[in-house]
């Protein structure tokens, strides 16, 4: 086949593909529990090995929840698009960008209509798209909030990355215009989806070898390119502690549900490092939980990759992951005693696709009309501990935050398709 071929055959798959998507109806309208009976397979190996759950129950393409997916750099191309071919309840139904040439190849790659590309500019049309239900938005930080405002009054329901935007402010503003707009918004936190991590919550939350008193949790890399977006004080709001710290302070808040009371930081940068002439290199971070709960944390952008956490508990035993918070690879690790022994332990659930599990999660939310699991205020909250992770590191000492009671208040309900 010629390249000319190729081209023409990928381009009439995908009219085809969106001529059958665009008869379809919206959300919600066509789920019928049939949908969701799983296809069984015939057991393979013996009640002893290890079970591997069951087996997916898709629905029909056409079926599935649209998302159009705005900012087109490496989060969305390496991770966010090849992950619709794991999801059960999502589709790609629209690409956003600044780039028609880009945005055109990956329409024509992921079979979406060339009707459906939009820019920055004529966004807003996006509110004629009945194909659109979510609007994805995966672009530098700042920009979060004018994408979430738009696709709000655009009638869209709203997943948008972490961390949520720059500051509480504007954090409020995105909740209120989805409220007012009656539409969903949640807050890319895709740890809080993925087995693994839930798994050690449930060792946290059941006191496995005790109450746990101690977390420590690292989330480091190097930087590269000076010019990038991330070492922008506009665009990324600050440098290590809103990129990669977040996921120890979301993490650590996840695994307990509670909310700190106080927080303390030390910020630093290596003179003369010119990356770091804008936002910070590195932050050393802690902070206290109402059980008495200490976090020790550190993220860094001037050191070599490493990411993972540890959760240390009174009764003779400690676990975490290394590596953690990364989009695969994750490694469980328990250590406890028993007489003489020292057990050293990985234990692993199967590996799943975290962006897939996450926008699943959206999906089903918006099929069955329920409110997301980590909502607007999730991110509003993390965003409020940062300011005060900053506010400590200017002034020296810790600072103490409004008291908050109770287990999970930020969080909606718990994504139930995930506990099989
Ligand atoms: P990226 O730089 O690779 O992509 C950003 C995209 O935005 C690019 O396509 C760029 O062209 C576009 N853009 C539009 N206006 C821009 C401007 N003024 N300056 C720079 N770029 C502009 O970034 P990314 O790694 O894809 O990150 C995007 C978002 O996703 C960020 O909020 C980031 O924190 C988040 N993220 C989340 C995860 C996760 O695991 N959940 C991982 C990586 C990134």
């Amino acid at each position: 086949l010629s390249l000319l071929s190729v081209t023409a055959v990928s381009d009439l798959l995908a009219s085809n593909a969106s001529a059958q998507a665009h008869s379809q109806p919206g959300p919600g309208k066509t789920l019928k529990p049939q949908d969701l009976v799983p296809v069984k397979v015939p057991p393979m190996h013996h009640p002893t090995e290890k079970n591997d759950g069951p087996p997916p129950t898709p629905i029909a393409p056409v079926k599935r929840i649209g998302y159009a997916l705005v900012g087109l750099g490496k989060l969305t191309i390496a991770e966010i698009l090849p992950a619709f071919g794991s999801c059960k309840f999502s589709k790609v139904v629209a690409l956003v960008s600044g780039d028609a040439d880009k945005a055109g190849n990956l329409a024509r790659q992921y079979g979406v209509d060339p009707a459906s590309i939009y820019n920055y500019e004529n966004f807003d049309n996006i509110k004629n798209n009945p194909e659109v239900d979510v609007v994805y938005i995966v672009l530098p930080n700042s920009m979060h909030k004018e994408f979430v405002l738009r696709s709000a009054r655009a009638g869209k329901e709203v997943l948008c990355e972490k961390p949520m935007t720059t500051n509480s402010k504007d954090a409020q503003q995105m909740i209120d215009a989805c409220k007012t707009a009656g539409k969903k918004l949640m807050i890319a936190y895709r740890i809080q989806y993925e087995p693994n991590n839930r798994m050690v919550r449930s060792w946290v939350r059941d006191n496995k070898y005790g109450k746990v008193r101690l977390i420590e949790s690292t989330n480091v890399q190097n930087a590269g390119d000076a010019r990038q977006w991330r070492l922008n004080k506009a665009l990324a709001g600050g440098g290590s502690l809103p990129d990669i710290g977040l996921y120890s302070i979301n993490t650590a808040r996840f695994l307990l549900g509670e909310e700190p009371e106080w927080v303390s930081a030390t910020t630093y940068s290596t003179p003369g490092d010119d990356r770091f002439k804008e936002v910070e290199e590195t932050v050393l971070f802690q902070m206290r939980f109402p059980s008495g709960v200490l976090l020790n944390s550190s993220c860094s952008y001037g050191v070599h990759d490493s990411k993972r956490y540890r959760v240390f508990a009174d009764k003779g035993g400690w676990y975490g992951m290394d590596p953690a918070y990364t989009y695969n690879g994750l490694k469980m690790e328990v250590s406890h005693a028993e007489g003489k022994i020292e057990w050293k332990e990985n234990p692993s659930l199967t590996e799943k696709d975290q962006f897939a599990l996450e926008m699943d999660h959206m999906s089903l939310c918006v099929l069955e009309n329920k409110p997301v699991h980590t909502p607007g205020e999730e991110g509003l909250q993390d965003q409020v501990i940062m300011e005060a992770l900053y506010e400590s590191a200017r002034i020296g000492k810790p600072v103490t935050l409004r008291k908050i009671s109770g287990i999970d208040v930020f969080r909606g309900p718990e994504p139930a398709e995930l506990n099989g």
